[in-house]
């Protein structure tokens, strides 16, 4: 996969790319990630790319032209062009794992008050948000993506069912508890089930536990999945 990041800022990416994941990803030839400086498109002599919105209002505002110029300097009828946007709807699990399937993804940052609503009609195929607030820039969104998509790509994570046994995969269930090194910390013992080696018993213990977890932090996930799948409510011993 090809990501172009457009942003005003490319030096901002240098550490969280260049480390763990991505890094390795990056070598191992899965993904390649380009910065484009939208500054680059300027027709302006001292690079200005944004100006005061009409209509009046606080703020700046990127210009059209530049932003534009530089999305089709690297897009093909292959690409996928994201906006990261607090106007989108908000990412999840399902939406990352259908952007790992494409080829070529153009992540455009705003920055400021945002940018010219013209050329999000003419050039974005869809707005993405991370959540509910709003940031100074695209560019921490751009990293959220970035990490979350490509974990779905083959081989990115080492072991094969470690990203379908994470949160949200499960059904849309949060990930069971983990444990490890001493099995008393503290008192605190890791539980006996555990211990056994019953691999049926391990894995209703860990789903009770993703069940009653999610059902106390975020009680309309399970209820989307009762509702999606028309069924009895899931309860904390369901299948034993
Ligand atoms: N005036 C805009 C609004 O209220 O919708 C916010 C602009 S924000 C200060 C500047 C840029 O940060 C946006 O253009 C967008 O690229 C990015 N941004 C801010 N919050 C975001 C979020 N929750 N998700 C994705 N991108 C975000």
């Amino acid at each position: 996969m090809i990501i172009d990041i457009l942003s005003l800022f490319p030096d901002y990416f240098k550490g969280p790319f260049d480390v763990s994941m991505v890094k390795r990803a990056k070598e191992a030839g899965l993904i390649d990630i380009r910065q484009i400086d939208i500054r680059d498109f300027s027709a302006n002599k001292h690079r200005r790319v944004d100006e005061r919105p009409y209509g009046g209002g606080p703020g700046m505002v990127l210009c059209p032209e530049p932003v534009a110029k530089a999305i089709r300097s690297v897009k093909t009828e292959r690409s996928h062009v994201v906006y990261l946007s607090p106007q989108g709807p908000v990412l999840n699990a399902k939406k990352c794992e259908e952007l790992s399937k494409k080829e070529h993804l153009i992540l455009l940052c705003g920055h400021y008050e945002g940018i010219d609503e013209r050329v999000i009609a003419r050039e974005v195929d869809e707005e993405i948000s991370i959540g509910d607030y709003v940031l100074t820039s695209g560019c921490a969104p751009a990293i959220v993506l970035v990490d979350a998509v490509i974990r779905f790509i083959p081989g990115v994570i080492g072991h094969p069912d470690a990203v379908q046994e994470d949160s949200f995969q499960n059904e849309g269930l949060f990930d069971g508890p983990h444990f490890t090194g001493e099995v008393d910390f503290e008192g605190a013992l890791v539980p006996q089930v555990l211990r056994e080696g019953n691999h049926a018993k391990i894995r209703q213990y860990r789903l009770e536990e993703a069940i009653k977890k999610t059902r106390r932090v975020r009680p309309e996930l399970v209820e989307k999945i009762e509702k999606e799948k028309q069924r009895e409510p899931l309860t904390n011993h369901r299948g034993s």
